[in-house]
């Protein structure tokens, strides 16, 4: 893939930069410049270019804005102490982004101009890189749409595919205590057949009731059950679920509705490696509830590329409140070995880094 290059001729200044940087947030702030690829059948993949980041002009009838035909990834570029800059496991982004776009009818992009594009975005705006200090990161949001001018309802034949970067800080302002669940038992993510295995927007806009009634029960993030008999725990809005039982077994919750995260397939190797069990299958509410109860369940813990790992607390729904978990102690250990080899403070064994 050829790419051009039009420089931002007035980039952010560096003392901006710096204020930015020392506290970045989340999705507050995007670096100075924007990858964009355009596909259309007749000529696939073409006119790939990195310019100055800034608005898009799209036509009233522009597709996606009516049928919601996009899919997105989210990585992040990491800032080793000898100032080295690496991206964790792009090539598993790019298959994840390729399975979104068969289940959403779009193109798929060859995993070499995936990570080419993500690569580039960070190279021109590398100094939007923050330093690994408070575990602050790039964070990149590759995404596909629909930009055909078109009203039917059939798969776009213009299609745009862009890479923005945004710095990130700590993801959960209170920091790494543990997260407060809502369990949500009137709304679902994901049904049958659905599009709960591919990051759509459309499965983001459906999680917005139940992320506000969350929040207006003191909670940030869902729980979200299975559609089909309520029963069967999935994952949170962003990030997948591990559960820790006494005897040191692991169990990750796997129904084929959920969005499989890279920092949970990542975990299921950390842990295995630090001698644990750990079992992918169907997991349900009462075994949390029962778990906690007895004592069996000691850790819960919520994994996902913009938190890493963060400690569950306790689980509120409007039957009544599940108390916190005993323990963090294996899932603070989990995380130290994953942010150890994403910042390369501890080998990279498994080869994640490029
Ligand atoms: N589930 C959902 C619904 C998500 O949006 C995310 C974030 N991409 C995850 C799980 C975690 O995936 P990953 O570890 O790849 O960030």
């Amino acid at each position: 893939m050829d790419i051009s290059t039009t420089l931002n001729p007035t980039p952010v200044d560096d003392s901006t930069l710096a204020e930015i940087l020392a506290d970045p947030g989340f999705g507050d702030h995007f670096t100075d410049h924007m990858f964009t690829v355009e596909w259309t059948p007749e000529k696939g993949w073409h006119d790939a270019r990195i310019t100055p980041y800034g608005p898009l002009t799209l036509d009233p009838a522009t597709s996606v804005l009516h049928y919601g035909q996009e899919i997105f990834e989210g990585m992040k570029a990491y800032r080793h102490d000898d100032g080295s800059v690496h991206l964790f496991r792009p090539e598993k982004n790019a298959q994840r982004m390729n399975s979104s776009a068969r289940r959403l009818a779009l193109p798929e992009i060859p995993e070499a101009d995936f990570i080419a594009a993500c690569e580039e975005i960070v190279k021109v705006d590398e100094r939007w890189v923050p330093g690994s200090e408070g575990e602050k990161s790039l964070y990149l949001r590759p995404f596909m749409m629909a930009t055909e001018k078109f009203l039917g309802v059939r798969p776009s034949r213009h299609v745009t595919f862009m890479v923005i970067a945004s710095p990130a800080g700590a993801y959960f302002k209170e920091g790494l205590k543990p997260v407060d669940l809502w369990l949500t038992e009137e709304y679902s993510r994901a049904g049958r057949g659905g599009t709960g295995a591919a990051k759509t927007g459309g499965n983001y806009a459906a999680s917005l009731l139940a992320q506000q009634e969350a929040y207006d029960n003191g909670c940030a993030q869902v729980v979200f059950l299975d559609s089909v008999e309520g029963r069967y725990v999935e994952e949170l809005g962003g990030m997948n679920l591990y559960f820790v039982y006494a005897d040191g077994s692991i169990v990750t919750p796997a129904t084929g509705t959920i969005l499989e995260g890279i920092t949970r397939d990542s975990i299921i190797t950390i842990a295995r490696g630090l001698g644990h069990e750990v079992t992918e299958r169907r997991f349900e509410i009462d075994e949390w509830r029962k778990g906690i109860e007895s004592g069996d369940i000691v850790e819960i813990f919520a994994c996902g590329t913009a938190a890493v790992v963060s400690p569950v607390g306790s689980m509120k729904s409007a039957q009544g409140v599940t108390p916190a978990p005993a323990s963090t102690e294996l899932t603070m250990k989990i995380r130290s070995a994953l942010v150890d080899v994403q910042f390369g403070r501890a080998e990279d064994t498994q080869g994640w880094l490029t």
